[in-house]
């Protein structure tokens, strides 16, 4: 059983979510905690480490019947997509509300990281509705915790575009992943964890209803790309007290979402995009991520903005991206779709060396269940096969 209770210290806005594996904190920097009768947002916290140790959960305080309800669902999904890395669990708590979600007005939290996607949805969504939402960035994920030189360059390059697009900006800083990685709480070669450290977090403040998520793949890239922590399916399935967490644009691929906002009237200088943490907020313009989305750019008019600390992008611009990564052959497949819709393959740098190699590595991946995998795990996970009980 895991058994979490809640310090809060309002002096220093601060809550210590602890508990017989470990502990989780989470920080306001810029305000008050909200005032908290319910702790549905530790229950979420600590989600993926009762999965993935097959505990139950036993909250020291109260939660909703939404919550709970929604957790165990999520869950048994997930324990059915990787049985091997995560179980059920079951949620109790000293009390249980049982009120009806709240009838006030709505309103909109967006979770916001300053990427291509949060960008995207919450730019086009504010062109067509203006500002009806406010937004929270998370200190912790693609940050360090303890980096904060980091993370206020972040927030200054994406200050802007804030204040223009949303009402209030919301920040919470939290050390949720440490926990993640100590326990081991993501497959191999994808992630999990990051939709509850974000849900976790978004139900800090409950005088929401609808929780915002930019889509990362478009619904069917989704399915390529499985198990992927923030798709349509599981998103759909979460909610707290008083809020739901609704998936944006999964109709709409990252490449579109790029000439978007190539062709929009944004100043592309708030975006970043890099995954070279040393270069992080601004874009290395080498590293896989920001090569895949040079090519994006250029796809669509043959120019790579001044977003990049180096612009180069010539034959050879795919070969620091892995493929043997499915999630980076989404975007790969993406890339070509974009180039091939516009006819501009004989002009496209590399272009048939990159269909023919994302083409061979798709053929290997799909009938070798070991492609790309370390050859430690390709050994752990052929005794797990030998050694597996029931086998057959
Ligand atoms: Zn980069």
């Amino acid at each position: 059983m895991l058994i979490i209770k809640c310090d809060i210290d309002l002096t220093k806005n601060k809550i210590v979510a602890k508990s017989n594996y470990g502990d989780i904190r989470y920080i306001l920097p810029n305000q008050d905690i909200p005032a908290l009768k319910l702790y549905d947002f530790a229950m979420w916290g600590f989600l993926p480490i009762a999965m993935r140790l097959g505990l139950n959960i036993h909250i020291q305080g109260s939660l909703s019947i939404q919550s709970i309800e929604s957790a165990q669902l999520v869950s048994k999904v997930w324990a059915s997509w990787l049985p091997n890395l995560y179980q059920a669990v079951q949620i109790t708590a000293e009390s249980i509300i049982h009120q009806p979600q709240s009838e006030q007005s709505q309103q909109n939290l967006t979770f916001f990281s300053g990427g291509i996607d949060s960008t995207f949805s919450s730019y086009s969504h504010f062109l067509k509705h203006g500002k009806d939402s406010d937004c929270l960035t998370v200190h912790g994920m693609d940050y360090k915790f303890d980096d904060h030189a980091k993370f206020e360059a972040l927030l200054d390059q994406t200050a802007a575009f804030r204040k223009e697009v949303f009402n209030t900006s919301h920040i919470i800083q939290t050390d949720a992943y440490n926990l993640y990685s100590k326990y081991g709480c993501n497959p191999k070669g994808s992630h999990v964890t990051h939709i509850f450290s974000l849900f976790s977090c978004a139900t800090l403040f409950d005088k929401y209803q609808h929780y915002r998520i930019a889509a990362d793949y478009r619904l069917d890239q989704q399915f390529f790309v499985h198990p992927y922590g923030s798709n349509t399916a599981t998103n759909r399935l979460m909610k707290n007290h008083n809020a739901d967490l609704t998936t944006l644009d999964d109709h709409v691929t990252r490449a579109q979402k790029t000439a978007f906002l190539n062709q929009s009237q944004l100043d592309l200088s708030t975006l970043s995009i890099c995954v070279d943490y040393s270069a992080r907020p601004k874009n290395c313009g080498k590293c896989s991520k920001c090569m895949r989305t040079k090519a994006m750019f250029y796809a669509i008019d043959s120019k790579i903005p001044e977003i990049f600390v180096d612009t180069q992008f010539n034959q050879d611009w795919f070969q620091a991206i892995p493929f043997h990564s499915k999630l980076n052959r989404a975007f790969i497949f993406d890339i070509l779709a974009t180039v091939e819709s516009a006819s501009k393959q004989d002009e496209f740098p590399g272009y048939s060396k990159l269909k023919n190699k994302v083409t061979a590595a798709s053929k290997r991946a799909e009938v070798n269940p070991f492609y790309g995998m370390k050859f430690k795990d390709i050994i752990r996970n052929i005794l797990k096969i030998l050694f597996s009980p029931n086998r057959g």
